[in-house]
């Protein structure tokens, strides 16, 4: 099966080529799949029904089918996407009155297995290619134009990085969907030197640090990851990084009660996100299944946001966006009784 969702429009042309096409006939099929939404090659009726055949013949042009849909009352759209060989992502549509950002997943499940998230607990399968990360763009596209794209779905990005960095080009060919780079934001749970090779490769893009521990035992403790690369050998890499790129970059940070919530967890949280110039993002813990951690309440939530603004820390509270379906990370594919059905 050909990856044709991995194509720029020059990587299209230049198939073309190859198989002894004119490079038009790559650009036709790039259109297709960008701006008509072809489903299939016969969609495509302006390529000759000769090569429509010989495409069909050779395999099919989605990368993936829905497997089941979750609609929030609040609009947010949450797809699980059932790749050709059974591998079951999730992607989701977040829509405001001036934005429709795509949450998307880089790899089916994840090997961190962060404590607190459902898209590690069967580890992960495969890493997704740069077709697949791209269509669960254009399957919303469709619905209404996509202004911003956050990998922030299950997968470590740092992991899949060169398939996550053509996605990006993909996204980001003006003759397709023509995201700006700034638009585009990538999550990670820190991977040192891939975060310092991002500043190089991608200074455009956004970076959001998954923090979610200001202190290396807390960290170590719900983060398996910070005991390969513990906490000074990220901070090392991160300034390495805004040093390198001049942009607000994001920290995350789940609250968890009774385990990153402290006063001093604030401060040194507020002490971190003035170093790095950082938007700090707070998100309250979403409860995953029998998860061993608890949702801290609205007034604990509020202490900890007021001791980070208070001290120089710039805070938001990330909405509950979807918080009547299963939207916090990994939830539907781990409900669907886990992350594949037969790969
Ligand atoms: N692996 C990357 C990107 C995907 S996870 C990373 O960890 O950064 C992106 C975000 O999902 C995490 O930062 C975390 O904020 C959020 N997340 C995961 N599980 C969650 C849960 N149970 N409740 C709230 N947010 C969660
Ligand atoms: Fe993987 Fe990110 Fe979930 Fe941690 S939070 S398990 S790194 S997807």
């Amino acid at each position: 099966m050909i990856d044709f969702f991995s194509w720029t429009l020059v990587d299209a042309k230049e198939w073309a080529v190859y198989e002894g096409l004119k490079a038009f006939r790559g650009q036709q099929v790039f259109d297709a799949l960008h701006r008509n939404f072809a489903q299939n090659f016969d969609d495509i009726h302006v390529l000759p029904q000769e090569l429509r055949e010989k495409l069909t013949a050779d395999g099919q042009l989605l990368p993936a089918t829905e497997h089941t849909r979750q609609e929030s009352a609040d609009g947010t759209v949450k797809s699980l996407l059932e790749l050709h060989d059974g591998c079951l992502v999730e992607c989701v549509s977040i829509p405001t009155e001036t934005r429709h950002t795509i949450c998307v997943s880089s790899q089916v499940g994840c090997s961190v297995g962060c404590t607190f998230c459902a898209s590690g607990i069967n580890g992960v399968t495969r890493d997704c290619t740069a077709g697949e990360i791209v269509y669960q763009v254009l399957f919303h596209h469709q619905r209404r134009p996509v202004t911003n794209v956050v990998f922030m779905g299950s997968g470590e990005p740092m992991f899949n990085y060169d398939n996550v960095r053509q996605a990006i080009a993909v996204l980001c060919d003006q003759r397709g969907i023509g995201l700006g780079k700034r638009r585009i934001t990538v999550s990670t749970s820190g991977v040192p030197d891939r975060i310092r090779q991002f500043g190089h490769d991608e200074p455009q893009v956004t970076l959001a640090l998954s923090l979610h521990a200001p202190d290396n035992d807390t960290r170590s403790q719900l983060m398996p990851i910070n005991r390969r690369w513990p906490l000074t050998e990220l901070l090392s890499a991160m300034d390495d990084y805004s040093q390198l790129v001049n942009r607000r970059m994001t920290i995350e940070y789940v609250l968890l009660k009774d385990v990153n919530m402290s006063t001093e967890q604030a401060l040194q949280l507020a002490a971190l996100g003035k170093r790095y110039h950082a938007h700090i993002n707070l998100i309250p813990f979403n409860a995953v299944g029998s998860s061993a951690h608890d949702a801290p309440s609205d007034a604990e939530v509020l202490q900890f946001s007021n001791i980070v603004r208070d001290n120089g820390g710039i805070a938001t509270l990330r909405g509950q966006r979807g918080a009547d379906i299963d939207a916090a990370c990994g939830q539907l594919a781990i409900k669907k009784g886990g992350k594949k059905l037969d790969c």
